[in-house]
């Protein structure tokens, strides 16, 4: 039977490298879900729309069309056709996806998108998010909850972004991560039966080999 592996857990704790090599080394798809929030937001900024406006958001939420390709070797997300796997990284659509996500029409639209690319992966797939083993697949066969101290997810961060401030970078995290786990809808959340692992003091190696091994037991 196909396996489904949720992992969450806030920015900078290793999560997207560690799904992509379990997935890849599983032979399992893969499944980006921060890159969906942030191409729905690309949408909105590139069409004018107010994000302070729930109800604006709420309005034109199903007019984007997303589609994620779920090979780990090579994921992609694209918007109406256009590939927006480099602007969906700019500082603008990162300080504004946490509203954008918050929006309870938009989560809804994207969580049915996840659950039926998640039912089609043949072998299995690994879902990386910050509600996928509360809301999106409860029923996950494995859940795995991330964690680290700030400061290892601001050097992280840092270190990815080339020559960003620590300190600016750290408030900014801390500053989504506060938002995204006090919405309402489907907040970042640990699920009860989820694996918490630390990965403070973890090389990137040594948490995938963990997931992995958890996965294979
Ligand atoms: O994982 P990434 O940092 O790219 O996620 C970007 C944003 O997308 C998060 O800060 C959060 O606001 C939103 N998100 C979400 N639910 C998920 C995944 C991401 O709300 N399952």
């Amino acid at each position: 039977a196909a396996v489904i592996v949720a992992i969450d857990g806030p920015s900078g704790t290793g999560k997207s490298s560690t799904s992509k090599a379990v997935a890849a080394q599983l032979g399992l798809s893969y499944l980006d879900t921060g890159a969906q929030y942030r191409a729905i937001t690309w949408w909105m900024v590139t069409n004018g729309i107010d994000i302070t406006d729930p109800s604006a958001i709420a309005a034109v939420a199903g007019k984007a069309e997303i589609v994620s390709g779920t090979d780990p070797e090579n994921p992609t997300i694209a918007v109406d056709g256009t590939d927006v796997g480099g602007p969906i990284r700019t500082q603008e659509v990162t300080s504004k996806v946490s509203a954008v996500s918050a929006v309870p029409e938009v989560r809804a639209l994207i969580t049915g998108l996840q659950r039926s690319i998640a039912a089609s992966a043949e072998k299995g797939i690994v879902v990386e998010g910050r509600d996928i083993g509360t809301t999106v697949l409860p029923d996950a066969d494995l859940k795995i909850f991330l964690t680290a101290s700030p400061e290892a997810r601001a050097a992280r961060r840092s270190g990815e972004l080339k020559g960003a401030d620590v300190n600016a970078t750290r408030e900014a995290l801390l500053k989504r991560d506060a938002a995204d786990s006090s919405r309402k809808t489907s907040p970042l959340a640990k699920a009860d039966d989820a694996v918490e692992v630390d990965t403070s003091e973890l090389t990137l190696q040594q948490v995938i080999e963990c997931v992995v091994t958890l996965v294979e037991e």
